[in-house]
C-alpha cells in the first residue's frame, strides 16, 4: 500500500521518498507488480494518473539489478540503450526525461532524451556519454538509427507512452520500424509496456504485434 513496502532497490526507494511519493496511484498500484514480475502489459492511463512513474520504476529497478550485458562491437559511436521509452511529442519526452532523471539519481542508471524539432548535435554528444534509458520521439529515433548512432539490439524494456496519440500523429510506420530492430535472439527477452488513453482497433493490433502473453489493465 506504500512504496516503502515495495522493494525496488535501495537507491530507487530513496529517490521515491525524496520525490515525496508515499502511496502508489491506482495505475501504479496495479501495473508495477505486474511489470516487476516480468509480464508484458497494456494499460489504460490518462495524463496525470502517474503513468510516468508506473513505467519508470520497473525499468530503473530492473536495470539496477540486472547484469550489464556485454556490448557487441559496432561503430565506436554507436550506443546500446537497455530501455526505450517512446513518446509522441517533444514536450512529453522532456517531461518524462526530467522525472526519470530524478528517479534514477545515484542509481548508476543514465537517462538521455532525443526529440525532433531541435538540433541533433547536442543530443548526439549527450548519447556519446552513455545511455541506459533512452526517451525519444519516433521520428528522431529513426534518424538516429539510420545514422547508426543508436542500436536497439540490447533493449530489455520498451515503454510506449500515449500510444493512441502517437498513432493519431501518424507515427505507426516509424514505431513498427523501431520495434522490428529490437528482436533479440534467445536468451534475450524484451519486456513491453503499452500505455494508452483509448483502445481503438489499431491500438489492439499494436498490442498483439508487440506484446507477448500480456495483461490488460483498465483502471
Ligand atoms: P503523470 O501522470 O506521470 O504525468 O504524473 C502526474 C503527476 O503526479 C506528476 O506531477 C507526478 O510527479 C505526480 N505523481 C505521480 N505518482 C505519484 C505518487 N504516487 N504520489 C504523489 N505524486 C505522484
Amino acid at each position: 500500500n506504500t512504496f516503502a513496502e515495495i522493494d525496488l532497490g535501495e537507491a530507487l526507494n530513496l529517490n521515491i521518498r525524496r520525490c515525496k511519493y508515499v502511496k502508489p496511484t491506482p495505475v501504479q498500484r496495479y501495473t508495477i507488480p505486474i511489470s516487476l514480475a516480468g509480464r508484458d502489459l497494456m494499460a489504460c492511463a490518462q495524463t496525470g494518473s502517474g503513468k510516468t512513474a508506473a513505467f519508470c520504476f520497473p525499468i530503473i529497478s530492473g536495470i539496477m539489478r540486472g547484469q550489464v550485458p556485454q556490448k557487441p562491437l559496432r561503430g565506436a559511436r554507436t550506443v546500446f540503450p537497455l530501455a526505450l521509452i517512446l513518446s509522441p511529442t517533444r514536450e512529453l519526452s522532456m517531461q518524462i526525461h526530467e522525472e526519470a532523471k530524478k528517479f534514477s539519481y545515484q542509481t548508476g542508471v543514465k537517462v538521455v532524451v532525443a526529440y525532433g524539432g531541435a538540433p541533433i548535435n547536442q543530443q548526439l554528444r549527450e548519447l556519446e556519454r552513455g545511455v541506459d534509458i533512452l526517451v525519444a520521439t519516433p521520428g528522431r529515433l529513426v534518424d538516429l538509427l539510420e545514422r547508426a548512432r543508436v542500436s536497439l539490439q540490447m533493449i530489455r524494456y520498451l515503454a510506449l507512452d500515449e500510444a493512441d496519440r502517437m498513432l493519431d500523429m501518424g507515427f505507426e510506420p516509424q514505431i513498427r520500424k523501431i520495434v522490428e530492430q529490437m528482436d533479440m535472439p534467445p536468451p534475450g527477452v524484451r519486456q513491453t509496456m503499452l500505455f494508452s488513453a483509448t483502445f481503438p482497433r489499431e491500438i489492439q493490433r499494436l498490442a498483439s504485434d508487440f506484446l507477448a502473453n500480456y495483461i490488460f489493465l483498465a483502471v
